[in-house]
Parts: structure tokens; sequence; C-alpha cells
């Protein structure tokens, strides 16, 4: 039997979910903008689903747009917003972090090869931005500041509440509205969501990160705040992110949110157990190290990163598939070089753990028992003796 440790990488549709898109593969399979019978109820779908989402949001269902996946709202945010600074003549100075997801790392770095000046923001060893360095670092010229919510690898969670003050205050100083996004693709059906109280003019989330389907995603973006498009077609999503809807998994993108809104005290609740218990097993380990947060308030629930001295992630992710336990590496193999992630090298972990990441996230199907089996043979695998580094001949 498989044990799933790997829900920050995606997770299980939830049945309710599967049950609710069956209805439109199978019967109500008609194009939203056909005003027959057919493509009316899908209209219908659609919007039900738009409510859905703002309501785990916290905003109407009017700043809502259905995007195919987190990539693509936080490109269509990131690069539809410079467009529209670029076509007004604001200052093409963007904002980020150094541990982003590479969906926003590629639109910033793009941005930059078209003349934009971008600041990367350090982290402490926690993973954690301080308010002050993004206060420092806004100028006349700032237009965009793109800071993730909560990071993939080891699950910091940004102080964006106080980052959304800090924007305004610097928005009124300068005489102009500074764009605030966060990518909140790793936080959504974890963390309370509420745009306004984070002051927010954009946010990204993903269908498959929190049970429904993958090749869907929504972008939040505040009513009067303006983007350009970045891709062109038949003018669906006022336009913003046109293509056919995809009707089946915006059903499930809102059935999920739903659910996840209605659940989410008890899925921290439970989350929380879980991350503790992960945690209170694996941290007497000798040779590992607990990386991000170890205040679980600044840590996405159920998330657990760790780093082991003098191993290679992807070879304990191997041995510990073969065992039957499903979690990842940060570290990546690339033509024989284990490359350190670059989130890890932002938080300076120490050279000798660097490539030995290994990445542990609990989900809603995860069990006690799951946890306590996959520590057992995670405590095996991790205390095994690792072979000395290979020395290096260039
Ligand atoms: N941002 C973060 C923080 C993520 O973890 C991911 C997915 O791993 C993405 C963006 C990309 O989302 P998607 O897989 O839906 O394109």
């Amino acid at each position: 039997m498989t044990i799933y440790l790997d829900n920050s990488a995606t997770t299980r549709v939830r049945p309710e979910v599967v049950e609710a898109m069956l209805e439109y593969l199978n019967d109500h399979f008609g194009n939203p903008s056909s005003i027959h019978a057919l493509g009316r109820e899908s209209y219908k779908a659609v919007a039900l689903a738009r409510q859905n989402v703002a309501g785990l949001l916290g905003c109407s269902p009017t700043e809502i747009y259905f995007s195919s996946c987190g990539t693509m709202s936080n490109n269509a945010a990131i690069l539809g917003r410079a467009r529209f600074v670029e076509a007004n003549d604001g200052g093409r100075h963007l904002i980020t972090t150094s541990i982003e997801h590479p969906s926003v790392i590629g639109p910033a770095r793009y941005l930059e090869s078209q003349g934009w000046r971008v600041t990367c923001l350090p982290v402490d060893s926690q993973g954690l931005v301080k308010v002050a360095d993004l206060e420092s670092a806004i100028t006349d010229r700032t237009s965009i500041v793109s800071i993730m919510l909560a990071n993939n690898e080891v699950g910091s969670i940004q102080p964006i509440q106080e980052m959304g003050a800090a924007i305004e205050r610097a928005s009124r100083k300068h005489g102009k509205e500074i764009f605030f996004h966060t990518d909140a693709i790793q936080a959504a059906g974890k963390l309370k969501l509420d745009v306004g109280a984070m002051g927010v003019s954009a946010l990204s989330i993903s269908g498959h990160k929190f049970h429904a389907p993958k090749g869907v995603g929504a972008l939040y973006l505040r009513k009067g705040v303006n983007i350009m498009p970045i891709t062109f077609g038949g003018g669906q999503e006022k336009g913003l992110l046109p293509g056919t809807e995809g009707l089946p998994n915006i059903v499930a993108l809102g059935t999920a949110a739903r659910l996840a809104g209605e659940e989410l005290d008890d899925n921290i609740a439970r989350l929380r157990s879980l991350q503790e218990m992960l945690i209170a097993h694996l941290e007497p380990i000798e040779g590992l190290t607990l990386t991000g947060p170890r205040d679980l308030d600044k840590r996405l629930p159920g998330h657990v990163s760790v780093a082991v001295a003098n191993a290679e992630g992807e070879a304990l992710v191997m041995q510990l598939d073969l065992k039957g336990v499903c979690v990842s590496s940060a570290s990546a193999c690339h033509k024989g070089i284990i490359e350190p992630s670059h989130v890890l090298t932002a938080l300076s972990v120490p050279c000798n753990m660097l490539k030995g990441s290994v990445r542990i996230s609990a989900g809603r199907f995860t069990t006690r028992e799951d946890c306590e089996k996959a520590c057992r043979i995670m405590t095996e695998i991790f205390s095994a003796p690792k072979p000395a580094p290979a020395a290096r001949l260039n």
C-alpha cells in the first residue's frame, strides 16, 4: 500500500469533486458561450464555480478569473500588469523574493531581459522576508511587487498582511498604485485567505493543490485594478484569460473551493497534528535538520522539510519509493550533477546538507497510521550511513 506524503506536489481529487465534474463531462457538455439550453446550463455552472472560489478568497465573483493552471495565473498577473505599466509609462521596477516558484521567477527574468530592474528580496535562515527589506526596496519607480504567501519547498508563510499595509503606505507616499501580487498556490485550503485583509491587488491559486484536478486555476484581481492580456482569443474571462472555459475542471475547482472553505478549520487542526507528529519523530535523527520555520505559526500546515547531511535528496526519495512512501526532493539531478535548489541556497543551508533535501507533505487523505508507518521507514533510511561525498575532479 502506497503512503502518499507529497501533497505539496499535487493532491488526489476528492470523490465529491469527481462526482460534480462527471455531470459536465457526460451530460451538460455545452459551451458556456452558446445561447441554447445546454450552453446556458454550462454558463450557470461557471457562474456558480466563480461564486464558490470568491467565497474561499473573501471577494466578489466579478473579481475571479479562471485560468488553465497556477503558472498561467502568475504569468497573467505579472506580465499582464507589466504590459499595463509599459503602456502607461510607469516605472519599470519589480520587487520579488529569492525563493519564488519558477512561474514567478520566469516572468521576472523575462521582464529583466526587457529592461526592467528586478529586486529579489533576501530571506532569513527560516525562509522569511523582512517587511523592512521590502519597505526599503520600494522606490518611486516600483510598479509591481510579487511575493508568495507560502513557499512550496520549506513551507514558510510570509507576513503578507503587513506587506500589503507597507505597500499601501508606499503607494500613497509615491502617489501611484503599486500592484501587489501574491502566489497563494500552496496556501489554498490550508490557510485562511482574505484578499481584503491581505491588501493584495492580485492572488493566484491552482486547483490540483487542493483536491481539484490538474489544469485549472484562478486569478483574483481586485475591482478597478488593471492588467492587460498576455494571450489573445475569443474574449472569455473578460478578455484577460481567453479560451473556451474548461467546464468540468472549473466545476471541480468551484466544488473543491467550497469544500475547502467549509472544512478549513478542521483541516488545519488535523494537518497541524500530523505535522507535529512527523517533526517529533524525524527531528531527533542524527545528521538531519529541519529546514524552514520551526515556529509552526509561520509554516504551512502539514508541511515538513528536512535536509540530511551528506545525502542526495533524489536517492533518498527513490529509497523511500521502494518502500512505498511518496515524498519529494528539491535537489534535482541535472546531467549527473546534483543541483541544490535556489530556495535552500537562499536560506543558507550548510553545504553538506544542501543536496539532501526531502519534503514530506500531509494532506486531507493522510492518516495518523500512514504517518507512523512512514516515520519508521524514514528513520531507517535517513539514519543509514551515507557514503562520503565523491571527490569532484573538475
Ligand atoms: N506556485 C507554487 C508555489 C507552486 O507550488 C506551484 C506548483 O507546484 C505553482 C506555482 C505552479 O502551479 P501549477 O502547477 O498549477 O502550474
